[in-house]
């Protein structure tokens, strides 16, 4: 049967009329799907009887549900396991900031990745499937939820940075945000919303043109072009220099600065060769730079770097008068790289 959140409002609609109904009741249909989540059309309370039945025997309510959380002893974050309608994992962060006035959830898009880059653990287990525009807003629904339980206070940022690489998937991307910042769903300014991307050029430009208002980040992690494609396939077709372009273009349409993620790996992205090649390709927009400390990846062999050596990196860095952090990997005693938890489940 039809997931009836796969509908647009305009589909909904044309059923109830080729059912010879009106049209309103499509749009209170929608508004328990996407601004109460309902799972079931029983909940539906103000559709009579027939109406909820009708509805029933023509479609199924796919929900993703919370199958697992774990708190952070180190640093408060919370971890999500969620399970799809086909029992695929997929996982979810809530991080609360040190003084508690935000919470910021890290969100999914796909079931496994594609692109495999050698750092993720969730490129280790290849691909399995998009996650639909429902699959992507009901994380952010359950997790402002949770945030307002454990937290208590609403979600204040969303980072599109958990499995798989967000741009591959487009489409449902765009669909589940707007849901996220529109009327129908949870009023949130698109401004508190970044999306994370390894750089894909094509779909940045898309991005651009597009005129969201979402923030970018890009997972540079390697500013040497031969070292990144070995490191991040992704970079073979869509090198740094194609990369440079497509975010000066994005930086002209949007007047947004752009955040570049940036892992310290101890001789592998950490030395000052590695910080010389990062300070030249940010300096062709106006950026942001998070350092992160690695988070040792189960049958990953790469290694944190030293404390000195990452001093050194962040000094370099900002001795050329750019914008840097160095962030702690959060989570470290809950599985919190990307894809550990949701692999775990899995199994
Ligand atoms: Fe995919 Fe992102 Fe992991 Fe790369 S880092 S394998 S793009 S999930």
């Amino acid at each position: 049967m039809i997931d009836v959140k796969s509908l647009k409002i305009n589909d909904l609609i044309d059923f109830f009329e080729q059912n010879n109904l009106p049209k309103f009741r499509a749009k209170q249909v929608y508004e328990w799907l996407w601004k109460k989540n309902v799972s079931d059309f029983e909940q539906m309370k103000n559709l009579p009887k027939n109406i909820r039945a009708l509805l029933a025997q023509n479609f199924t309510i796919n929900c993703i549900r919370i199958t697992y959380q774990i708190k952070s002893k180190i640093d408060n974050s919370t971890k999500f396991a969620f399970a799809t309608g086909d029992n695929l994992y997929i996982e979810g962060v809530l991080i609360p900031s040190s003084n508690n006035k935000r919470v910021t959830a890290c969100i999914s898009t796909q079931v496994g990745c594609p692109l495999g880059c050698k750092f993720c653990a969730t490129g280790t287990m290849g691909f399995r499937r998009n996650l639909t525009a429902a699959e992507i807003y009901e994380q952010v629904f359950l997790l402002n939820q949770q945030a307002q339980t454990i937290y208590n206070r609403k979600l204040t940022n969303i980072v599109v940075m958990g499995m798989g690489e967000p741009l591959l998937n487009y489409d449902n991307l765009i669909t589940a945000l707007d849901f996220v910042t529109s009327k129908n769903g949870l009023e949130m300014s698109p401004s508190r919303i970044t999306v994370s991307s390894v750089g894909l050029v094509k779909q940045i430009r898309k991005l651009a043109d597009d005129k969201h208002r979402f923030n970018l980040a890009i997972s540079l992690h390697n500013a040497i072009d031969s070292e990144r494609s070995d490191f991040m396939p992704v970079n073979k077709k869509n090198n740094l220099h194609e990369l440079i372009e497509a975010l000066k273009y994005f930086y002209q349409k949007t007047g947004k600065r752009i955040t570049f993620e940036y892992l310290l790996i101890h001789g592998i992205t950490d030395t000052l060769r590695h910080a010389k090649a990062l300070s030249e390709f940010c300096k062709n927009f106006p950026s942001k730079i998070n350092l992160i400390e690695f988070n040792p990846v189960q049958h990953i062999d790469y290694q944190r770097s030293n404390p000195e050596d990452i001093k050194k990196f962040y000094d370099y860095i900002a001795n050329k008068n750019l914008v840097v952090t160095i962030r702690r990997s959060k989570g470290q005693d809950i599985n919190a790289a990307c894809g550990q938890l949701a692999i775990r489940k899995q199994k």
